[in-house]
């Protein structure tokens, strides 16, 4: 089965003592290409993703400020964040959006942050990985202002309505290891609903591990196990979900020219 992990952060400590042998399981697994999501620990640090996929032929990376970091952003950054989106190796920007869950940076700042990096996105003509949790309305209201091109709506647990906004709006919607958990019924509906060429799969590891894994670090080669959850809500087989999703990412990421080439 060849998969692409469209999601993952493994510039993250947690990989510390064991990062090559994680990619090499990885690779092990099938997983053909991979975007590693550039937010680090934000600003002034923007490359922690560029890092990794320099060292690695089949890894992308993202650039942007996480709304965690909104704070930390200031107008070089923004500056800096022009610059490395003409990168060859960065195919999207991200993951920005809103977060009301946990309020680290004051929201009208996230806000702030998170259209000053659509517009620059928009320049870049470059896809956009959005982060929401529990800010669904404010981050509609916000692409619905200031974003007319793509993306992904990543971790997407929202329901089938949701689901159906952001589609659209024409966005993809990446499912990760929330589509396992028993209580995700709704997740798992927006999941059947999804039309085939507008889905993704992601671990956003170390976080959310999928079942039977659940609890433990997430890996790249745990998505072998959201892609077959994914499959059998959707009555596919796992190898079809899985072309479909890599053919996905390509299209949507990995085609893009970036002024560079
Ligand atoms: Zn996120
Ligand atoms: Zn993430």
């Amino acid at each position: 089965m060849k998969l692409v992990d469209s999601h993952c952060h493994l510039d993250d400590h947690q990989f510390d003592e064991d990062r090559e042998q994680t990619i090499e399981r990885a690779r092990a697994a099938g997983i053909e290409a991979l975007m590693a999501i550039g937010t680090g620990n934000g600003p002034p640090d923007l490359e922690a993703a560029i890092r990794l996929a320099d060292r690695y032929p089949f890894m992308y990376a993202t650039v942007g400020v996480h709304p965690h970091d909104a704070a930390k952003a200031t107008a070089g950054t923004f500056e800096e964040l022009r610059d490395l989106a003409r990168h060859p190796k960065v195919k999207a920007f991200g993951e920005i959006g809103l977060d009301y869950h946990y309020d680290f940076s004051p929201r009208d700042v996230q806000r702030a942050v998170f259209e000053t990096q659509l517009g620059i996105a928009d320049d870049a003509g470059m896809p956009v990985v959005i982060h929401t949790r529990e800010a669904w309305d404010d981050t509609l209201a916000v692409l619905g202002a200031h974003w007319r091109g793509g993306g992904i709506m990543h971790c997407f647990t929202g329901d089938e309505r949701q689901a159906g906004q952001a589609l659209d709006r024409g966005f993809h919607l990446a499912f990760g290891g929330v589509v396992t958990f028993p209580k995700a019924e709704p997740v798992r509906q927006a999941a059947r609903i999804t039309p085939e060429d507008r889905l993704l799969v992601e671990t956003d590891c170390p976080y959310l591990a999928p079942v039977p894994v659940r609890g433990k670090r997430n890996e790249p080669a745990f998505l072998v196990e959201t892609v077959r959850k994914l499959a059998e809500v959707r009555g596919v087989t796992p190898e079809s979900l899985a072309g479909q999703t890599s053919r996905n990412f390509e299209r949507l990421c990995l085609r893009h020219a970036t002024p560079n080439e």
